[in-house]
């Protein structure tokens, strides 16, 4: 098969011919029809996180499949999937418990652990593929439809973590980025005011299109100010995809009461809090991983039925993906992008 091969931290990708994958017990293999490019792979490619090389990069997959293992009951051939981006067990409490993002015997992600989408067939435990709904267009639609595991399920996550009401103001740091994008139509989605913080002037519109009510520039100085005048008094709910020392401690000095901040990665550098803010306000800080697997198939229902559409802007062949890489490093690209594989 073909496959996108990244030999080293900050190579270049090689296009090359490797064997095809194998089901072995417990497995499907599945032929990759598009896969999802965001700034999670990018740091992968770029080396800033650490995998085993050579490795094939991507999760955000839609396909199809193409063989099961023996003993394979849950998926049969021609099956159209997606797939998660966690390898978890599914016995932990955790799974148990719907919160498999915990799993006590988490054992890597796809696309680093092992081999993922950006090759014409991928291999995982059966368990990791997500079927789609019968009346999602994949056949049209497949870079929308793979974007929906992350780009969608990790926002519909934040709405459940932060509980978010129709009469709640929702700030989010970092809305022009792909998650962002996402996070602005789910919290519109939700019933929500949205007020979008971007730094990029040249993604202000998309994050209008999205459903943003207003948007900041995150430059600006006085934003934990800005915040609270134009909501009142203080937001309900600060969702911060930027999470640097700067952005949490922006967030969390315009919480008003009752306030939720909700973190999704970023630096992991400490932040300052006022804890009498805390206690008066009894604010609520909250950490938000990826998304269950229950959320994934939630989220492919929310798309099936019209509730929201991914936004993928940039779509591109195999030997394009040197390129695209290039602009999701230089934060260029609106939404998200993919890697058309044998569509
Ligand atoms: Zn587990």
């Amino acid at each position: 098969m073909k496959a996108l091969l990244l030999c080293g931290p900050g190579e270049r990708f090689q296009l090359e011919e490797i064997p095809d994958p194998v089901a072995g017990p417990g497995e499907a293999v599945v032929k990759v029809i598009t896969c999802g490019s965001g700034l999670t792979i990018q740091h992968v490619k770029a080396g800033r996180t650490k995998v085993d090389y050579p490795r094939v990069i991507g999760h955000e997959i839609t396909g199809e499949v193409e063989e099961v293992g023996d003993d394979v009951t849950s998926l049969k051939v021609g099956d159209p999937v997606t797939c998660y981006f966690y390898l978890t067990c599914g016995t932990c409490k955790w799974c148990r418990r719907n919160r498999e993002t915990l799993c006590e015997k988490f054992t890597g992600y796809v696309g680093r652990g092992v081999n993922g989408g950006y090759a014409e067939y991928i291999k995982l435990p059966a368990s990791t593929f997500l079927k789609l709904p019968s009346s999602l267009d994949y056949k049209n639609h497949p870079a929308e439809v793979g974007v929906i595991s992350d780009a969608i399920a990790t926002p519909v996550k934040v709405i459940r973590r932060a509980r978010v009401l129709p009469t709640d103001t929702v700030a989010v740091f970092g809305a022009g980025g792909g998650l962002g994008i996402h996070m602005i139509m789910l919290a519109r989605w939700a019933h929500a005011r949205v007020i979008a913080i971007e730094s990029k002037p040249e993604k202000f519109d998309a994050c209008k299109e999205a459903g943003a009510d207003e948007v900041i520039d995150g430059t600006r100085n006085d934003l934990p100010e800005a915040l609270i005048e134009l909501s009142s008094g203080g937001i309900d709910v600060g969702i911060d995809f930027v999470s640097s020392e700067q952005t949490l401690e922006h967030a969390a000095a315009a919480l008003g009461k009752g306030g939720r901040l909700v973190t999704l990665g970023g630096s992991g550098k400490p932040f300052k809090a006022d804890p009498r803010a805390m206690l008066e306000k009894e604010l609520e800080f909250i950490g938000s991983r990826y998304a269950t697997k229950q959320e994934v198939t939630e989220s492919l229902e929310l798309v099936a039925r019209g509730d929201v559409w991914p936004l993928v802007t940039d779509i591109r062949p195999m030997e394009g993906a040197e390129a695209l890489h290039e602009e999701l490093e230089k934060g260029s690209i609106i939404g998200r992008a993919a890697i058309r594989i044998t569509a």
